[in-house]
Protein backbone atom coordinates (compact mmCIF):
# COMPACT_ATOMS: atom_id res chain seq x y z
CA UNK A 1 0.00 0.00 0.00
CA UNK A 2 3.22 2.06 0.18
CA UNK A 3 3.19 2.38 -3.48
CA UNK A 4 -0.67 1.72 -4.69
CA UNK A 5 -1.96 4.24 -6.18
CA UNK A 6 -4.37 4.90 -3.76
CA UNK A 7 -6.14 8.01 -1.97
CA UNK A 8 -8.49 7.13 0.42
CA UNK A 9 -11.59 10.10 1.13
CA UNK A 10 -12.56 10.94 4.69
CA UNK A 11 -15.17 13.20 3.53
CA UNK A 12 -18.60 11.72 1.09
CA UNK A 13 -18.01 13.28 -2.49
CA UNK A 14 -20.80 16.23 -3.02
CA UNK A 15 -22.33 15.06 -5.78
CA UNK A 16 -23.23 11.49 -4.47
CA UNK A 17 -26.47 9.69 -2.85
CA UNK A 18 -26.35 7.02 -2.64
CA UNK A 19 -23.94 4.29 -0.56
CA UNK A 20 -22.40 2.80 -3.91
CA UNK A 21 -21.12 5.67 -4.81
CA UNK A 22 -19.96 7.54 -1.95
CA UNK A 23 -17.76 4.43 -0.82
CA UNK A 24 -16.65 3.79 -4.40
CA UNK A 25 -15.29 6.93 -4.83
CA UNK A 26 -13.77 7.54 -0.79
CA UNK A 27 -12.62 4.08 -1.08
CA UNK A 28 -10.14 5.28 -4.08
CA UNK A 29 -12.06 2.51 -6.64
CA UNK A 30 -13.10 5.27 -9.18
CA UNK A 31 -13.33 8.93 -9.96
CA UNK A 32 -15.24 10.98 -12.00
CA UNK A 33 -14.20 12.82 -14.78
CA UNK A 34 -17.36 13.99 -16.24
CA UNK A 35 -21.02 13.32 -15.87
CA UNK A 36 -21.80 9.37 -16.60
CA UNK A 37 -17.93 9.23 -17.02
CA UNK A 38 -15.52 7.64 -14.66
CA UNK A 39 -11.78 6.56 -14.55
CA UNK A 40 -11.31 3.22 -12.92
CA UNK A 41 -8.20 3.06 -10.02
CA UNK A 42 -6.13 -0.10 -9.23
CA UNK A 43 -8.90 -1.56 -6.57
CA UNK A 44 -11.68 -0.78 -9.23
CA UNK A 45 -10.45 -2.16 -11.97
CA UNK A 46 -9.36 -5.47 -9.80
CA UNK A 47 -13.20 -5.76 -8.92
CA UNK A 48 -14.33 -4.80 -12.41
CA UNK A 49 -12.18 -7.52 -14.08
CA UNK A 50 -13.33 -10.10 -11.71
CA UNK A 51 -16.86 -9.60 -12.48
CA UNK A 52 -15.97 -9.86 -16.37
CA UNK A 53 -14.51 -13.18 -15.22
CA UNK A 54 -17.11 -14.64 -13.56
CA UNK A 55 -19.26 -12.75 -16.46
CA UNK A 56 -16.90 -14.79 -19.58
CA UNK A 57 -16.46 -18.19 -17.40
CA UNK A 58 -20.66 -18.32 -17.58
CA UNK A 59 -20.88 -17.34 -21.13
CA UNK A 60 -17.86 -19.54 -22.40
CA UNK A 61 -19.90 -22.53 -20.42
CA UNK A 62 -22.94 -22.17 -22.82
CA UNK A 63 -20.65 -22.29 -25.29
CA UNK A 64 -20.52 -18.58 -26.48
CA UNK A 65 -17.66 -17.25 -28.43
CA UNK A 66 -16.28 -13.77 -27.56
CA UNK A 67 -15.44 -11.69 -30.07
CA UNK A 68 -14.88 -7.54 -29.97
CA UNK A 69 -16.19 -5.25 -32.32
CA UNK A 70 -15.75 -1.66 -32.57
CA UNK A 71 -17.59 1.09 -30.29
CA UNK A 72 -17.04 3.41 -33.40
CA UNK A 73 -19.30 2.16 -35.71
CA UNK A 74 -20.70 4.02 -39.56
CA UNK A 75 -24.10 4.80 -39.71
CA UNK A 76 -25.64 2.65 -42.65
CA UNK A 77 -26.41 -0.46 -40.81
CA UNK A 78 -28.54 1.59 -38.03
CA UNK A 79 -30.01 3.61 -40.86
CA UNK A 80 -31.22 0.28 -42.30
CA UNK A 81 -32.91 -0.68 -38.78
CA UNK A 82 -33.88 2.86 -38.31
CA UNK A 83 -32.42 2.91 -35.19
CA UNK A 84 -30.00 5.79 -36.21
CA UNK A 85 -33.33 8.27 -35.82
CA UNK A 86 -35.17 5.72 -33.60
CA UNK A 87 -32.63 5.86 -30.65
CA UNK A 88 -33.11 9.84 -29.96
CA UNK A 89 -30.96 11.67 -28.11
CA UNK A 90 -29.37 8.73 -25.85
CA UNK A 91 -26.89 8.02 -29.13
CA UNK A 92 -23.58 9.65 -29.47
CA UNK A 93 -23.47 11.06 -33.37
CA UNK A 94 -20.36 12.35 -34.69
CA UNK A 95 -18.93 13.06 -37.94
CA UNK A 96 -15.24 11.58 -39.62
CA UNK A 97 -13.02 14.25 -41.43
CA UNK A 98 -15.17 13.22 -44.78
CA UNK A 99 -18.26 14.58 -43.15
CA UNK A 100 -19.14 10.69 -43.08
CA UNK A 101 -21.96 10.03 -40.01
CA UNK A 102 -20.61 7.33 -37.09
CA UNK A 103 -21.72 6.77 -33.70
CA UNK A 104 -20.45 5.46 -30.46
CA UNK A 105 -22.30 1.88 -30.24
CA UNK A 106 -25.23 1.71 -27.60
CA UNK A 107 -25.75 -1.81 -28.04
CA UNK A 108 -24.45 -4.15 -31.40
CA UNK A 109 -28.13 -6.32 -33.03
CA UNK A 110 -27.24 -4.39 -36.17
CA UNK A 111 -23.68 -5.33 -36.27
CA UNK A 112 -23.71 -8.87 -35.22
CA UNK A 113 -26.32 -10.03 -37.36
CA UNK A 114 -24.29 -8.18 -40.39
CA UNK A 115 -21.24 -10.08 -39.10
CA UNK A 116 -22.98 -13.67 -39.05
CA UNK A 117 -24.59 -12.75 -42.39
CA UNK A 118 -20.84 -12.24 -43.81
CA UNK A 119 -19.21 -15.33 -42.51
CA UNK A 120 -21.87 -17.93 -42.36
CA UNK A 121 -24.20 -18.96 -45.41
CA UNK A 122 -25.03 -22.72 -44.53
CA UNK A 123 -27.43 -24.58 -42.34
CA UNK A 124 -24.57 -26.69 -40.97
CA UNK A 125 -23.20 -24.11 -39.44
CA UNK A 126 -25.92 -23.53 -36.70
CA UNK A 127 -26.63 -22.17 -34.24
CA UNK A 128 -23.65 -19.94 -33.04
CA UNK A 129 -23.75 -17.10 -29.93
CA UNK A 130 -21.34 -14.69 -29.91
CA UNK A 131 -20.47 -12.30 -27.26
CA UNK A 132 -18.63 -9.28 -26.49
CA UNK A 133 -17.32 -7.72 -22.92
CA UNK A 134 -17.13 -3.87 -24.28
CA UNK A 135 -17.49 -0.38 -23.51
CA UNK A 136 -21.04 1.11 -24.95
CA UNK A 137 -22.33 4.86 -25.00
CA UNK A 138 -25.32 6.55 -24.52
CA UNK A 139 -25.98 9.80 -23.76
CA UNK A 140 -28.38 9.21 -21.14
CA UNK A 141 -30.69 12.14 -19.75
CA UNK A 142 -30.01 11.65 -16.30
CA UNK A 143 -26.23 9.65 -15.75
CA UNK A 144 -26.74 8.74 -11.87
CA UNK A 145 -25.09 7.18 -8.97
CA UNK A 146 -21.37 7.13 -10.91
CA UNK A 147 -20.89 4.05 -12.35
CA UNK A 148 -24.13 2.99 -11.92
CA UNK A 149 -26.12 4.76 -14.79
CA UNK A 150 -22.85 5.78 -16.79
CA UNK A 151 -22.81 7.68 -20.28
CA UNK A 152 -19.78 5.49 -21.12
CA UNK A 153 -19.84 1.43 -19.46
CA UNK A 154 -19.37 -1.87 -19.95
CA UNK A 155 -21.81 -4.23 -21.26
CA UNK A 156 -21.72 -8.29 -21.94
CA UNK A 157 -23.58 -8.53 -24.57
CA UNK A 158 -24.36 -11.81 -26.58
CA UNK A 159 -26.71 -12.35 -29.74
CA UNK A 160 -27.83 -15.61 -30.02
CA UNK A 161 -28.61 -17.02 -33.69
CA UNK A 162 -31.20 -20.11 -34.35
CA UNK A 163 -32.83 -21.77 -37.24
CA UNK A 164 -36.05 -22.48 -35.70
CA UNK A 165 -38.34 -21.52 -32.77
CA UNK A 166 -36.95 -24.25 -30.48
CA UNK A 167 -33.52 -23.46 -31.37
CA UNK A 168 -34.40 -20.15 -30.17
CA UNK A 169 -35.95 -20.88 -27.08
CA UNK A 170 -32.89 -23.29 -26.16
CA UNK A 171 -30.52 -20.33 -26.65
CA UNK A 172 -32.82 -18.44 -24.77
CA UNK A 173 -33.08 -20.56 -21.79
CA UNK A 174 -29.31 -21.16 -21.89
CA UNK A 175 -28.84 -17.83 -21.26
CA UNK A 176 -31.08 -17.86 -18.59
CA UNK A 177 -29.73 -20.14 -16.84
CA UNK A 178 -25.66 -18.67 -17.15
CA UNK A 179 -27.39 -15.27 -15.74
CA UNK A 180 -28.55 -16.84 -12.77
CA UNK A 181 -24.99 -18.68 -12.64
CA UNK A 182 -23.71 -15.51 -12.65
CA UNK A 183 -25.16 -13.60 -10.75
CA UNK A 184 -25.26 -16.07 -7.82
CA UNK A 185 -21.50 -16.07 -8.04
CA UNK A 186 -21.27 -12.38 -7.79
CA UNK A 187 -23.38 -12.66 -4.29
CA UNK A 188 -26.39 -10.47 -5.81
CA UNK A 189 -29.79 -10.48 -4.44
CA UNK A 190 -31.93 -10.59 -7.59
CA UNK A 191 -35.53 -11.44 -8.76
CA UNK A 192 -36.31 -12.25 -12.76
CA UNK A 193 -39.40 -9.94 -14.10
CA UNK A 194 -41.17 -10.38 -16.95
CA UNK A 195 -40.61 -7.12 -19.04
CA UNK A 196 -43.54 -6.93 -21.18
CA UNK A 197 -46.45 -8.60 -21.09
CA UNK A 198 -46.26 -9.27 -24.85
CA UNK A 199 -50.27 -7.97 -25.27
CA UNK A 200 -48.99 -7.03 -28.34
CA UNK A 201 -47.32 -9.99 -29.67
CA UNK A 202 -43.98 -9.07 -28.26
CA UNK A 203 -41.43 -11.80 -27.85
CA UNK A 204 -40.47 -13.14 -24.55
CA UNK A 205 -38.35 -10.76 -22.35
CA UNK A 206 -37.35 -11.10 -19.22
CA UNK A 207 -35.34 -8.55 -16.74
CA UNK A 208 -32.89 -8.89 -14.09
CA UNK A 209 -33.22 -7.00 -11.34
CA UNK A 210 -30.88 -6.54 -8.56
CA UNK A 211 -33.50 -5.91 -5.16
CA UNK A 212 -32.56 -2.21 -3.92
CA UNK A 213 -34.03 0.65 -2.59
CA UNK A 214 -31.63 2.85 -4.77
CA UNK A 215 -33.43 1.43 -7.79
CA UNK A 216 -34.85 3.17 -10.53
CA UNK A 217 -37.05 -0.03 -11.70
CA UNK A 218 -40.14 -0.08 -9.77
CA UNK A 219 -41.83 -3.65 -10.07
CA UNK A 220 -43.86 -5.87 -8.25
CA UNK A 221 -44.13 -9.40 -5.97
CA UNK A 222 -45.53 -11.42 -3.88
CA UNK A 223 -45.02 -13.83 -1.33
CA UNK A 224 -45.17 -16.69 -3.50
CA UNK A 225 -42.21 -15.45 -5.88
CA UNK A 226 -44.03 -14.06 -8.28
CA UNK A 227 -42.38 -10.66 -10.06
CA UNK A 228 -43.06 -8.83 -12.94
CA UNK A 229 -42.54 -5.21 -13.68
CA UNK A 230 -45.19 -3.01 -13.33
CA UNK A 231 -45.34 -2.78 -17.22
CA UNK A 232 -46.12 -6.43 -17.54
CA UNK A 233 -48.66 -6.74 -14.59
CA UNK A 234 -51.85 -8.51 -15.69
CA UNK A 235 -55.04 -7.39 -13.65
CA UNK A 236 -57.02 -10.04 -12.20
CA UNK A 237 -60.86 -9.32 -13.93
CA UNK A 238 -63.76 -10.22 -11.98
CA UNK A 239 -66.24 -12.71 -13.10
CA UNK A 240 -68.79 -10.78 -15.54
CA UNK A 241 -72.16 -10.59 -13.84
CA UNK A 242 -75.81 -10.76 -15.05
CA UNK A 243 -77.53 -7.91 -16.65
CA UNK A 244 -80.81 -8.48 -16.13
CA UNK A 245 -83.15 -6.78 -13.41
CA UNK A 246 -80.06 -4.02 -13.23
CA UNK A 247 -81.86 -0.46 -12.66
CA UNK A 248 -82.02 1.83 -16.01
CA UNK A 249 -78.97 4.27 -17.02
CA UNK A 250 -80.25 7.94 -15.97
CA UNK A 251 -78.90 10.74 -17.34
CA UNK A 252 -78.47 13.76 -14.56
CA UNK A 253 -77.75 17.82 -14.34
CA UNK A 254 -74.06 17.25 -11.74
CA UNK A 255 -73.22 20.85 -12.04
CA UNK A 256 -69.74 22.08 -12.34
CA UNK A 257 -68.34 18.48 -11.65
CA UNK A 258 -65.14 18.39 -14.14
CA UNK A 259 -62.51 15.67 -11.46
CA UNK A 260 -63.70 12.39 -9.90
CA UNK A 261 -63.82 14.10 -6.80
CA UNK A 262 -66.19 16.80 -7.55
CA UNK A 263 -68.63 14.30 -9.40
CA UNK A 264 -67.94 11.77 -5.70
CA UNK A 265 -69.26 14.81 -3.75
CA UNK A 266 -72.33 15.10 -6.13
CA UNK A 267 -73.28 11.44 -5.97
CA UNK A 268 -73.13 11.29 -1.97
CA UNK A 269 -75.64 14.27 -2.17
CA UNK A 270 -77.88 13.04 -4.84
CA UNK A 271 -78.49 9.67 -5.42
CA UNK A 272 -79.31 7.72 -1.61
CA UNK A 273 -76.23 5.33 -1.50
CA UNK A 274 -72.70 5.93 -0.92
CA UNK A 275 -70.30 6.42 -3.74
CA UNK A 276 -66.61 5.99 -3.89
CA UNK A 277 -64.17 7.05 -6.78
CA UNK A 278 -64.41 3.37 -7.44
CA UNK A 279 -68.31 3.56 -8.85
CA UNK A 280 -66.77 6.10 -11.54
CA UNK A 281 -65.31 5.50 -14.73
CA UNK A 282 -62.98 7.89 -15.68
CA UNK A 283 -61.95 8.41 -19.70
CA UNK A 284 -58.99 9.73 -20.96
CA UNK A 285 -58.40 10.81 -23.97
CA UNK A 286 -55.37 9.83 -26.06
CA UNK A 287 -53.73 9.38 -29.56
CA UNK A 288 -52.04 7.04 -31.18
CA UNK A 289 -50.07 6.16 -34.34
CA UNK A 290 -48.51 3.44 -35.84
CA UNK A 291 -45.26 4.86 -37.45
CA UNK A 292 -43.92 8.32 -38.22
CA UNK A 293 -45.87 8.81 -41.44
CA UNK A 294 -49.18 7.76 -39.93
CA UNK A 295 -52.16 9.66 -38.75
CA UNK A 296 -52.82 10.13 -35.38
CA UNK A 297 -56.08 8.54 -34.23
CA UNK A 298 -58.38 8.84 -31.35
CA UNK A 299 -57.94 6.02 -28.18
CA UNK A 300 -60.66 6.51 -25.22
CA UNK A 301 -59.37 4.68 -22.52
CA UNK A 302 -61.51 3.53 -19.26
CA UNK A 303 -60.35 3.25 -15.89
CA UNK A 304 -62.02 3.14 -12.42
CA UNK A 305 -62.14 6.15 -10.87
CA UNK A 306 -60.52 5.69 -7.77
CA UNK A 307 -57.36 4.99 -10.23
CA UNK A 308 -54.97 6.78 -12.12
CA UNK A 309 -53.55 6.01 -15.76
CA UNK A 310 -49.64 4.55 -15.73
CA UNK A 311 -48.73 5.65 -18.81
CA UNK A 312 -45.65 3.65 -18.64
CA UNK A 313 -48.59 0.43 -18.90
CA UNK A 314 -50.49 2.04 -21.36
CA UNK A 315 -47.35 2.81 -23.93
CA UNK A 316 -46.59 -0.76 -23.12
CA UNK A 317 -49.83 -1.47 -23.82
CA UNK A 318 -50.03 -0.15 -27.18
CA UNK A 319 -46.42 -0.47 -28.10
CA UNK A 320 -45.58 -0.60 -31.01
CA UNK A 321 -47.72 2.18 -31.62
CA UNK A 322 -47.04 5.64 -30.33
CA UNK A 323 -49.01 7.45 -27.62
CA UNK A 324 -49.50 10.83 -27.00
CA UNK A 325 -52.07 12.92 -24.40
CA UNK A 326 -54.20 15.28 -26.09
CA UNK A 327 -53.69 18.69 -26.49
CA UNK A 328 -55.90 21.95 -26.29
CA UNK A 329 -56.24 21.81 -30.16
CA UNK A 330 -57.14 18.25 -30.00
CA UNK A 331 -60.05 18.80 -28.19
CA UNK A 332 -60.83 22.35 -30.40
CA UNK A 333 -60.91 20.02 -33.43
CA UNK A 334 -62.96 17.55 -31.82
CA UNK A 335 -66.48 19.30 -30.19
CA UNK A 336 -68.13 15.88 -29.05
CA UNK A 337 -65.05 15.72 -26.74
CA UNK A 338 -66.29 17.90 -23.45
CA UNK A 339 -63.17 17.70 -20.86
CA UNK A 340 -64.58 16.61 -17.66
CA UNK A 341 -67.40 14.98 -19.04
CA UNK A 342 -66.53 12.52 -21.75
CA UNK A 343 -68.44 9.23 -21.35
CA UNK A 344 -68.64 6.21 -23.14
CA UNK A 345 -71.81 7.12 -25.30
CA UNK A 346 -70.15 10.14 -27.73
CA UNK A 347 -67.05 7.90 -28.36
CA UNK A 348 -68.61 5.42 -29.37
CA UNK A 349 -71.44 7.37 -31.44
CA UNK A 350 -68.17 9.37 -33.37
CA UNK A 351 -66.36 6.22 -33.63
CA UNK A 352 -63.68 6.50 -31.06
CA UNK A 353 -61.91 2.89 -30.34
CA UNK A 354 -62.38 2.79 -27.17
CA UNK A 355 -60.83 -0.11 -24.47
CA UNK A 356 -61.36 -0.08 -21.04
CA UNK A 357 -59.97 -1.46 -17.88
CA UNK A 358 -60.28 -5.22 -17.22
CA UNK A 359 -62.82 -5.06 -14.60
CA UNK A 360 -64.66 -2.98 -16.42
CA UNK A 361 -66.47 -6.18 -17.29
CA UNK A 362 -70.07 -6.84 -18.62
CA UNK A 363 -72.50 -6.39 -15.97
CA UNK A 364 -71.05 -3.43 -14.05
CA UNK A 365 -72.56 -0.08 -13.80
CA UNK A 366 -70.70 3.27 -13.63
CA UNK A 367 -70.99 6.92 -13.36
CA UNK A 368 -69.55 8.47 -16.07
CA UNK A 369 -69.77 11.21 -17.98
CA UNK A 370 -72.76 12.20 -20.51
CA UNK A 371 -70.59 14.24 -22.84
CA UNK A 372 -72.18 17.35 -22.22
CA UNK A 373 -71.40 20.57 -19.53
CA UNK A 374 -72.68 19.68 -16.09
CA UNK A 375 -74.02 16.49 -16.75
CA UNK A 376 -73.01 12.76 -16.10
CA UNK A 377 -74.85 9.50 -16.31
CA UNK A 378 -75.75 7.16 -13.20
CA UNK A 379 -76.04 3.43 -13.85
CA UNK A 380 -74.48 3.11 -17.35
CA UNK A 381 -74.20 -0.56 -17.70
CA UNK A 382 -71.18 -2.08 -19.24
CA UNK A 383 -72.65 -5.18 -21.91
CA UNK A 384 -75.86 -3.23 -21.95
CA UNK A 385 -75.52 0.49 -22.38
CA UNK A 386 -72.05 0.55 -24.07
CA UNK A 387 -69.47 -2.26 -25.66
CA UNK A 388 -66.36 -1.25 -25.26
CA UNK A 389 -63.59 -2.35 -28.01
CA UNK A 390 -61.87 -4.30 -25.66
CA UNK A 391 -59.24 -4.11 -22.08
CA UNK A 392 -56.15 -2.48 -22.05
CA UNK A 393 -53.69 -2.37 -19.13
CA UNK A 394 -53.41 1.24 -18.55
CA UNK A 395 -54.34 1.50 -14.62
CA UNK A 396 -51.92 2.27 -12.15
CA UNK A 397 -51.03 -1.18 -10.39
CA UNK A 398 -51.30 -0.71 -6.33
CA UNK A 399 -50.11 -2.94 -3.18
CA UNK A 400 -53.14 -5.63 -2.65
CA UNK A 401 -53.97 -6.24 -6.21
CA UNK A 402 -53.93 -9.58 -6.52
CA UNK A 403 -50.71 -11.67 -8.49
CA UNK A 404 -52.44 -14.20 -11.27
CA UNK A 405 -51.84 -16.10 -7.91
CA UNK A 406 -54.37 -14.22 -6.36
CA UNK A 407 -51.86 -13.53 -3.86
CA UNK A 408 -51.61 -9.45 -2.77
CA UNK A 409 -49.00 -7.53 -5.16
CA UNK A 410 -46.26 -5.21 -2.91
CA UNK A 411 -44.39 -2.82 -5.16
CA UNK A 412 -40.07 -2.82 -4.82
CA UNK A 413 -37.65 -0.99 -6.23
CA UNK A 414 -34.74 -2.83 -8.04
CA UNK A 415 -31.28 -2.09 -10.86
CA UNK A 416 -31.45 -3.68 -13.99
CA UNK A 417 -28.27 -5.46 -14.19
CA UNK A 418 -29.28 -8.23 -17.00
CA UNK A 419 -31.97 -8.39 -19.80
CA UNK A 420 -32.49 -11.68 -22.26
CA UNK A 421 -34.46 -11.15 -24.99
CA UNK A 422 -36.09 -13.09 -27.91
CA UNK A 423 -35.76 -10.10 -30.83
CA UNK A 424 -37.19 -12.92 -33.87
CA UNK A 425 -36.31 -12.20 -36.88
CA UNK A 426 -36.37 -8.08 -36.92
CA UNK A 427 -32.41 -7.44 -37.29
CA UNK A 428 -32.30 -10.38 -39.74
CA UNK A 429 -35.31 -9.36 -41.87
CA UNK A 430 -33.45 -6.04 -42.13
CA UNK A 431 -30.36 -7.49 -43.24
CA UNK A 432 -31.59 -10.72 -44.94
CA UNK A 433 -29.68 -12.77 -42.71
CA UNK A 434 -30.34 -16.02 -44.55
CA UNK A 435 -28.10 -19.82 -44.65
CA UNK A 436 -28.71 -22.56 -46.98
CA UNK A 437 -31.26 -24.97 -45.09
CA UNK A 438 -30.90 -28.20 -44.90
CA UNK A 439 -33.72 -28.95 -48.65
CA UNK A 440 -31.36 -26.27 -50.01
CA UNK A 441 -34.02 -23.55 -49.52
CA UNK A 442 -33.19 -20.08 -47.76
CA UNK A 443 -33.53 -19.96 -43.68
CA UNK A 444 -33.86 -16.96 -41.95
CA UNK A 445 -32.20 -16.53 -38.93
CA UNK A 446 -33.73 -15.99 -35.49
CA UNK A 447 -31.82 -14.15 -33.13
CA UNK A 448 -32.11 -13.11 -29.32
CA UNK A 449 -30.01 -10.48 -27.65
CA UNK A 450 -28.88 -10.35 -23.84
CA UNK A 451 -27.30 -8.34 -21.98
CA UNK A 452 -25.23 -7.88 -18.52
CA UNK A 453 -23.93 -4.52 -16.83
CA UNK A 454 -21.06 -5.03 -16.03
CA UNK A 455 -19.87 -1.81 -14.72
CA UNK A 456 -22.66 -1.35 -13.49
CA UNK A 457 -22.67 -4.07 -11.11
CA UNK A 458 -19.69 -3.61 -9.20
CA UNK A 459 -21.93 -0.60 -8.25
CA UNK A 460 -24.69 -2.96 -7.70
CA UNK A 461 -22.32 -5.14 -5.45
CA UNK A 462 -21.14 -2.49 -3.40
CA UNK A 463 -24.95 -1.54 -2.93
CA UNK A 464 -25.81 -4.74 -1.18
CA UNK A 465 -22.87 -5.28 0.24
CA UNK A 466 -21.69 -2.55 2.72
CA UNK A 467 -22.17 -0.87 6.19
CA UNK A 468 -21.50 2.30 7.67
CA UNK A 469 -17.73 1.66 7.97
CA UNK A 470 -17.28 0.77 3.89
CA UNK A 471 -17.63 -1.70 1.99
CA UNK A 472 -17.46 -5.21 2.31
CA UNK A 473 -16.99 -7.09 -0.77
CA UNK A 474 -18.11 -10.69 -1.79
CA UNK A 475 -15.19 -13.16 -1.86
CA UNK A 476 -15.61 -13.78 -5.67
CA UNK A 477 -15.05 -9.90 -6.40
CA UNK A 478 -13.11 -9.09 -4.17
CA UNK A 479 -10.05 -6.96 -5.28
CA UNK A 480 -7.69 -8.51 -2.81
CA UNK A 481 -8.08 -11.97 -1.58
CA UNK A 482 -6.77 -10.93 2.14
CA UNK A 483 -5.39 -7.33 3.56
CA UNK A 484 -2.54 -7.84 5.69
CA UNK A 485 -2.00 -5.02 8.28
CA UNK A 486 1.19 -4.28 9.89
CA UNK A 487 0.26 -3.10 13.27
CA UNK A 488 3.33 -3.37 15.27
CA UNK A 489 6.51 -1.29 14.81
CA UNK A 490 9.12 -4.12 15.29
CA UNK A 491 11.22 -4.72 12.75
CA UNK A 492 10.73 -8.65 13.52
CA UNK A 493 7.06 -8.01 13.49
CA UNK A 494 7.20 -6.12 10.28
CA UNK A 495 9.69 -8.78 8.45
CA UNK A 496 7.14 -11.30 9.69
CA UNK A 497 4.46 -9.87 8.29
CA UNK A 498 6.48 -9.71 4.84
CA UNK A 499 6.89 -13.00 4.63
CA UNK A 500 3.33 -13.99 5.95
CA UNK A 501 2.61 -11.88 2.79
CA UNK A 502 5.17 -13.90 0.48
CA UNK A 503 3.66 -17.18 1.77
CA UNK A 504 0.53 -16.43 1.30
CA UNK A 505 1.01 -15.34 -2.21
CA UNK A 506 3.07 -18.47 -3.29
CA UNK A 507 -0.44 -20.30 -2.24
CA UNK A 508 -2.12 -18.72 -5.08
CA UNK A 509 -4.10 -16.26 -2.80
CA UNK A 510 -3.83 -12.09 -3.38
CA UNK A 511 -2.93 -10.01 -0.55
CA UNK A 512 -2.96 -6.22 -0.52
CA UNK A 513 -0.02 -5.34 2.61
CA UNK A 514 -0.16 -2.36 4.62
CA UNK A 515 3.51 -1.68 4.76
CA UNK A 516 1.97 2.50 5.06
CA UNK A 517 3.88 4.67 7.77
CA UNK A 518 0.66 5.05 9.33
CA UNK A 519 -1.22 4.83 12.74
CA UNK A 520 -3.20 1.50 13.13
CA UNK A 521 -6.03 3.63 13.55
CA UNK A 522 -5.85 5.30 10.09
CA UNK A 523 -4.78 1.45 8.69
CA UNK A 524 -7.89 -0.25 10.17
CA UNK A 525 -10.37 2.55 9.26
CA UNK A 526 -9.07 2.28 5.31
CA UNK A 527 -9.46 -1.41 5.39
CA UNK A 528 -12.67 -1.04 6.55
CA UNK A 529 -13.05 1.67 3.82
CA UNK A 530 -11.56 -0.84 1.31
CA UNK A 531 -13.56 -3.66 2.16
CA UNK A 532 -11.67 -6.98 1.53
CA UNK A 533 -13.51 -9.16 3.28
CA UNK A 534 -10.55 -11.17 4.79
CA UNK A 535 -8.42 -8.51 7.29
CA UNK A 536 -5.39 -10.17 8.97
CA UNK A 537 -3.12 -8.14 11.88
CA UNK A 538 0.37 -8.48 12.28
CA UNK A 539 0.04 -6.60 15.56
CA UNK A 540 1.51 -6.44 19.19
CA UNK A 541 0.37 -10.52 19.89
CA UNK A 542 3.36 -10.77 17.49
CA UNK A 543 5.89 -11.60 19.65
CA UNK A 544 3.08 -14.03 21.26
CA UNK A 545 3.42 -16.36 17.88
CA UNK A 546 -0.06 -14.82 16.98
CA UNK A 547 -1.68 -12.67 14.17
CA UNK A 548 -5.00 -11.83 13.89
CA UNK A 549 -8.13 -12.54 11.55
CA UNK A 550 -10.94 -10.24 11.41
CA UNK A 551 -14.05 -10.86 9.63
CA UNK A 552 -15.52 -8.16 7.15
CA UNK A 553 -18.53 -9.25 7.79
CA UNK A 554 -18.07 -10.15 11.28
CA UNK A 555 -17.92 -8.62 14.76
CA UNK A 556 -14.54 -9.60 16.97
CA UNK A 557 -11.67 -10.92 16.16
CA UNK A 558 -9.78 -14.71 16.08
CA UNK A 559 -5.99 -15.34 16.63
CA UNK A 560 -3.89 -17.54 14.73
CA UNK A 561 -0.76 -19.24 15.45
CA UNK A 562 2.09 -17.63 13.22
CA UNK A 563 3.39 -20.91 12.27
CA UNK A 564 0.82 -22.22 10.43
CA UNK A 565 -1.11 -18.89 9.72
CA UNK A 566 -0.29 -19.07 5.97
CA UNK A 567 -2.21 -22.24 5.39
CA UNK A 568 -4.88 -21.71 7.87
CA UNK A 569 -5.83 -18.02 5.52
CA UNK A 570 -5.69 -19.88 2.64
CA UNK A 571 -8.20 -22.18 3.56
CA UNK A 572 -10.66 -19.70 4.55
CA UNK A 573 -9.81 -17.39 1.09
CA UNK A 574 -10.91 -20.66 -0.59
CA UNK A 575 -13.76 -21.88 1.40
P1 LIG B 1 -31.96 0.90 -18.13
O1 LIG B 1 -33.44 0.60 -18.16
O2 LIG B 1 -31.36 0.76 -16.77
O3 LIG B 1 -31.62 2.20 -18.81
P2 LIG B 1 -31.70 -0.61 -20.53
O4 LIG B 1 -32.92 -1.45 -20.48
O5 LIG B 1 -31.66 0.57 -21.38
O6 LIG B 1 -31.28 -0.22 -19.02
P3 LIG B 1 -30.29 -2.67 -21.97
O7 LIG B 1 -30.31 -2.03 -23.30
O8 LIG B 1 -31.22 -3.79 -21.70
O9 LIG B 1 -30.43 -1.54 -20.86
O10 LIG B 1 -28.77 -3.06 -21.65
C1 LIG B 1 -28.36 -4.25 -21.00
C2 LIG B 1 -27.79 -3.98 -19.63
O11 LIG B 1 -26.79 -2.96 -19.65
C3 LIG B 1 -28.82 -3.46 -18.65
O12 LIG B 1 -29.53 -4.55 -18.09
C4 LIG B 1 -27.96 -2.74 -17.63
O13 LIG B 1 -27.50 -3.64 -16.64
C5 LIG B 1 -26.79 -2.24 -18.43
N1 LIG B 1 -26.90 -0.80 -18.68
C6 LIG B 1 -27.77 -0.17 -19.50
N2 LIG B 1 -27.59 1.16 -19.49
C7 LIG B 1 -26.56 1.40 -18.65
C8 LIG B 1 -25.88 2.57 -18.22
N3 LIG B 1 -26.23 3.77 -18.68
N4 LIG B 1 -24.85 2.45 -17.34
C9 LIG B 1 -24.48 1.24 -16.88
N5 LIG B 1 -25.08 0.09 -17.25
C10 LIG B 1 -26.11 0.15 -18.12
MG1 LIG C 1 -33.14 -3.47 -20.63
Amino acid sequence: MSKLFLRTLRDDPADAEVPSHKLLVRAGYVRRVAPGVYTWLPLGLRVLHAVENVVREEMDRIGAQEISLPALLPREPYEQTNRWHEYGDALFRLKDRKGSDMLLGPTHEELFALLVKGEYSSYKDLPVTLYQIQTKYRDEERPRAGILRGREFIMKDSYSFDLDDAGAKASYSAHREAYQAIFERLAVEYVIVKATSGAMGGSASEEFLAVSEVGEDTYVRSETGYAANVEAVITTAPESRPIEGLPAAVSHITGDTPTIATLVDWANGALDREVTAGDTLKNILVKTRLGDDAEWELLGVGVPGDREVDFKRLEASLEPAEVQLLEDADFAKYPFLVRGYIGPKALQANEVRYLVDPRVVDGTAWITGDDEQGKHVVDLVCGRDFTPDGTIEAAEVRDGDLAPDGTPLVSARGIEIGHIFQLGQKYTDAFEVDVLGENGKPVRLIQGSYGVGVSRLVAVIAEQHHDDKGLRWPKSVSPFDVHLVIANKDQTAIDGAESLAAELDSLGVSVLLDDRKASPGVKFKDAELVGIPTVVVVGRGYADGVVELRDRFAEGATELPVADAAEAIAGIVRD
